[in-house]
């Protein structure tokens, strides 16, 4: 009969090894002060991760922690070039054989531009999570210790590896793509139509889905030094299309349009984006509705025009995946096929 009392021939079971998680810093207002901010509401970046860990009861118990900050800053200054060098800074701890998994803190206001690059550009199998917060570390309701607790817990879930970037704000874990900041002011500021993945209960990461879609395709290390410049042009009817000229001008090598419905694009801005096609400029059709598809042919002749349909990407999200597609080709069939498998 099998005895539940340990055999005390037997030496002791070593007890299992802590995942070993590094915490990336890049500032925001997770690791932001309200006190002596000086008439801003706080200051962005102004605690260190180490002391953002500390300020964690727990933590240590579920992972052996490192931390190291790349940036200390208000995530709206997280600029295309600084969130490629993240990507960089993560692709290489997650390359080390003593890292098991990393944790990004970041601002809330570009988290899905940079967790989505993270997302594309990263190879990896080992768990990648994004991690925010609404209020400042020292506010009475700061929401950054849970989060960054939870986003712990599910970096150092076995369930979470081979998943590509997640997203953990509050008990909800959320795939990067797909995830769009939808408040701005409440804690749960994160939705999207078909990202969520898993909650955090209880202590246990419970896992409900997995994301479908391609990811790291576009291997940071093989990126090139600077990414082409993309551009969002917020349409309307009576919008002067000098603007989209200029955009042309400025050098940009696709442009991202943000057209009412289900992208609807107004007759003299068509024409003005199909001189910018002809002079080799791609163009991507998103939508400012913030949920739902853009479909090919659907409200607009892509085809005619030789445009791209975004599918239901965010406009903020189609521009990094046309930064990134366009490394490879400017030609609007293949980049269709990266819109429609990413
Ligand atoms: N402005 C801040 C940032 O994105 C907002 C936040 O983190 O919630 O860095």
């Amino acid at each position: 009969m099998p005895s539940s009392q340990p055999d005390p021939a037997m030496p002791e079971a070593e007890p299992a090894e802590k995942p070993r998680i590094v915490i990336v810093a890049t500032g925001g207002t997770i690791a932001g002060l309200a006190a002596g901010s000086q008439g801003r509401a706080y200051r962005p970046g102004a605690l260190s991760a180490e002391a953002l860990v500390a300020a964690v009861p727990g933590l240590a118990e579920l992972a052996e922690l490192r931390c190291r900050a790349v940036f200390a800053l208000d995530s709206v200054d997280l600029d295309l070039p600084r969130q490629a060098e993240l990507a960089a800074v993560v692709a290489a701890e997650l390359a080390d054989p003593g890292v098991d998994g990393v944790v990004v803190t970041h601002g809330t206001d570009t988290l899905e531009e940079s967790a989505y690059l993270l997302h594309l550009s990263l190879t990896s199998d080992k768990p990648v999570v994004v991690v925010g917060s609404m209020h400042p570390a020292d506010a009475v309701s700061a929401d950054g210790p849970g989060n960054l607790l939870g986003a712990v817990r599910v970096a150092a879930d076995p369930g979470a590896s081979g998943l590509g970037t997640l997203v953990v704000v509050g008990q909800d874990v959320y795939t990067a793509r797909g995830l769009r900041k939808v408040d701005t002011v409440r804690t749960a500021a994160f939705s999207g139509r078909h990202t969520a993945l898993a909650e955090v209960v209880a202590g246990q990461v419970l896992w409900y889905a997995r994301p479908v879609r391609s990811r790291g395709t576009f291997a940071i290390e093989d990126l090139p030094e600077s990414l082409p410049l993309v551009e969002l042009l917020v349409s309307r009817a009576d919008l002067p299309t000098e603007v989209v000229a200029a955009l042309v001008a400025g050098g940009a090598r696709g442009i991202v349009h943000l057209g009412p419905g289900s992208g609807n694009v107004p007759a003299a801005v068509a024409a003005a984006l199909d001189r910018a096609r002809r002079a080799g400029v791609v163009v991507v059709r998103a939508s400012r509705v913030a949920a739902g598809p853009v479909s090919r042919n659907g409200a607009v002749d892509d085809d005619a025009h030789d445009w791209v349909a975004a599918g239901d990407l965010s406009p903020y999200q189609a521009r990094v995946l046309l930064a990134l597609a366009l490394t490879r080709t400017s030609q609007t069939g293949q980049i269709q096929q990266y819109f429609d498998t990413h």
